[in-house]
């Protein structure tokens, strides 16, 4: 940051050495990490560098009151999520992080939650800013993969089938209980505070999907962008979603049904891939789910079991909107 004449700097810098305390992560291709004006990296050859941002903002993306460790947790995770959808194997981070004031307690749980993930993913910190101003976090993930194998979401070809990862609309549930006052089940909780991105799933579906993307706006929203990108269409099988026990038991199933169509906040991976292609998936950790298939046309259309067409509530997050 530019030079500034006060006090508070002393602060900056001991902010920054108790993130990089727990942030310590240590890896052989970062030649030189935090406490210089830049770091210098390793890429393994024959790789492409696969980049993602994310921003979160408080109060728009997380509640200014979050524990501090689940917002170190997400903002991570968000940003590990975009590396999952690209198939890249994540290797470091830098973290900008815009503080109200130097409040050491928030940024040791923050480095604490941001450290949980980063040690379960091999992820080295290697730099950032801190400066003063609203509550803000931008995170920038790097991560490996070969170009060849990347993950596009251009690559859907009709006929190809629709899978999805994990369960849906658990995030968009816990929040509706949240903003409405009351009480949430823990385990939808926690799928709103600290998502599980599917980095080891984007791995293994390099060379099987034909497309992926991960849900981080609603599932008709995201499928939409594959759609868009592929120029076809997606039928998708509202009956074939898949839902936790938790959303079971809370939501009745219209309420559920829109939390998994269009509910963000779900971190999960949405991929295409080949007939020919299905029977290797079924083996990973994580499980998937085909609903629906992609066909000739445009857009996503939504269909239950019976074949009656269903609205979808609202066309997943916009800002500005
Ligand atoms: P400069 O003035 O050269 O931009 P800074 O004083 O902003 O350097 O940062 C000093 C070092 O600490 C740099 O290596 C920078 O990458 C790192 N750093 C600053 N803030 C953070 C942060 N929030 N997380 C991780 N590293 C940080
Ligand atoms: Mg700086």
């Amino acid at each position: 940051m530019p030079p500034r004449l006060r006090a508070a700097d002393v602060a900056e810098f001991d902010l920054i050495e108790r993130i990089r305390a727990r942030c310590n992560v240590s890896r052989d291709d970062v030649i030189l990490g935090i406490g210089d004006d830049a770091a210098l990296l390793e890429v393994p050859a024959g790789h492409a560098l696969a980049v993602s941002t994310d921003t979160l903002v408080a109060d728009v993306h997380f509640p200014l009151e979050a524990a501090a460790f689940d917002v170190g947790w997400k903002a991570l995770a968000v940003n590990l999520s975009d590396l999952a959808a690209m198939g890249a194997e994540p290797a470091w981070a830098t973290l900008a992080l815009t503080l109200p004031a130097a409040d050491a307690a928030w940024v040791d749980g923050f480095a604490e939650g941001f450290a949980a993930l980063a040690r379960q993913h091999r992820v080295a910190l290697i730099g950032g800013d801190t400066t003063q101003g609203p509550l803000s976090i931008t995170v920038t993930i790097q991560g490996f993969v070969r170009a060849d194998v990347a993950l596009r979401r251009s690559g859907a070809r009709v006929g190809d089938a629709v899978f999805v990862s994990g369960t849906l609309g658990d995030a968009a549930a816990a929040l509706r209980k949240t903003q409405s006052g009351s009480a949430c089940d823990p385990r939808l909780l926690d799928r709103l505070h600290r998502p599980t991105p599917r980095v080891g799933l984007g791995m293994a579906l390099r060379g099987r999907a034909s497309a992926c993307i991960d849900v981080s706006d609603g599932l008709v929203a995201d499928l939409g962008h594959i759609c868009a990108a592929s120029g076809a269409g997606a039928q998708i099988d509202a009956d074939a979603l898949p839902a936790s026990t938790a959303l079971r038991e809370v939501f009745d199933a219209p309420t559920r049904r829109g939390f998994q169509l269009a509910g963000g906040d779900d971190y999960e991976l949405c991929f295409t891939a080949a007939q020919a292609d299905l029977a290797c998936m079924a083996g990973d950790d994580c499980p998937i789910k085909c609903i629906g298939r992609i066909v000739a046309g445009e857009g996503v259309s939504v269909r239950d079991a019976q074949g009656r067409a269903i609205d979808v509530p609202r066309a997943g997050w916009e800002h500005f909107a």
